[in-house]
């Protein structure tokens, strides 16, 4: 049911096939409230994130493929414009302002679900992959997965938090880290480890900052990293942290690179019973060599996404001042630009599009 109205078409950015490039459409269909399933929600985006996940959907570079024609996007916030009918006790309302993360639905009774685990629940539908995402101006989304947003926060600075943020978030938590230990965020002046950094300062860890370019340094230092390393600089990273951890190396490293190598230094880095947390999502072995990781007592974690409560802390903490994303805001149609930034290396935190 809805007391919006509803346009039947749409502007969304598509990708018809994979590996296709990128179609600003206009004439993009809008599911209707009265065709909305049971536990499906109509969000009328107002803002979404540009993640890295995005482009791999884009290509189709990744071992699990997504569903073509697709439209991208799964960090969004936006408005509930209609709920579907017969939906079971839905937690939002018409009205209310969502955010729509990477985890678009799962089935709340497996195992996974019920032990808090939803992102690995065998039923998962994950938006801009095998749901339609963001990208777009309506988002068919399910009552039960959305985010509401507090109102203390802007929609297109609480856009970022929905998958950047949690996942950062919540890989903080998988760190086994305590207040006072150092922890090591390669890709520190990115769009996660930009989030990473200050989620770890309020955690009250000690942030290594690893990247490069003055930009990106002077964004970490002043979010509150302790150290900074140019990776383009420094001859040594393994002997520079090892030099700013009194010799031991960090008690954690959290990785949210793309080439496998950041991981398998990581393991060099760490100081014994460290925690390497692996975030990015590169399509390869991990080298990491298993004398020292035993040797050392390193623990080795994988740490994907976050669950609803997950999101609602992240968001919380986000919108109560502690942690604010630097991004740049953009039109949707920039969406192809954006990417040729990606790929070069060139964003500095995180690009946010209007969907309006
Ligand atoms: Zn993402
Ligand atoms: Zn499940």
């Amino acid at each position: 049911m809805s007391s919006f109205t509803i346009p039947k078409t749409q502007v969304a950015a598509v990708v018809e096939s994979i590996g296709a490039p990128i179609e600003i459409k206009h004439d993009q269909p809008v599911k209707q409230a009265s065709e909305l399933a049971p536990g499906e929600c109509l969000v009328k985006m107002e803002y979404t994130g540009v993640c890295h996940t995005d482009l791999h959907a884009k290509k189709g570079d990744w071992p699990a493929k997504p569903n073509n024609p697709l439209i991208g996007g799964h960090e969004g916030v936006g408005i509930v414009v209609a709920i579907g009918e017969h939906s079971e006790r839905p937690p939002v309302k018409v009205g209310d302002r969502v955010g729509i993360k990477w985890l678009a639905n799962s089935c709340l009774d497996c195992e996974f679900c019920r032990k808090g685990f939803e992102q690995n629940c065998v039923k998962a539908q994950l938006s801009g992959y095998t749901v339609d995402g963001t990208f777009s101006q309506y988002v068919v989304s399910f009552v039960h997965h959305v985010t509401k947003i507090p109102e203390s926060i802007d929609s297109a600075s609480a856009a970022s938090i929905l998958c950047a943020g949690v996942t950062v978030y919540r890989a903080l938590k998988n760190s086994n880290t305590h207040i006072g230990d150092f922890i090591v965020l390669p890709g520190a002046g990115g769009g996660l480890g930009h989030l990473a950094v200050q989620y770890a300062v309020n955690m009250g860890l000690r942030v290594i900052a690893i990247d490069t370019g003055a930009e990106k340094q002077k964004l970490c230092l002043s979010l509150g990293a302790e150290k900074w390393i140019d990776f383009k600089q420094s001859t040594d990273i393994v002997k520079d942290i090892k030099d700013a951890t009194g010799g031991f190396g960090a008690h954690a490293a959290l990785v949210t690179a793309s080439a496998s190598a950041a991981y398998e230094q990581a393991v060099d880095y760490l100081r014994p019973t460290g925690t390497l947390v692996a975030v990015g999502l590169p399509n390869a072995p991990l080298g990491a060599n298993i004398f020292w990781t035993v040797f050392k007592s390193i623990n080795i974690v994988g740490s994907y996404v976050g669950n609803r409560q997950d999101a609602i802390e992240a968001i919380e903490i986000a919108a109560a001042g502690k942690v604010k994303v630097h991004y740049e805001l953009k039109p949707l149609n920039a969406l192809k630009d954006v990417y040729e930034g990606m790929e070069a290396g060139k964003v500095v935190g995180r690009v946010v599009l209007k969907c309006e």
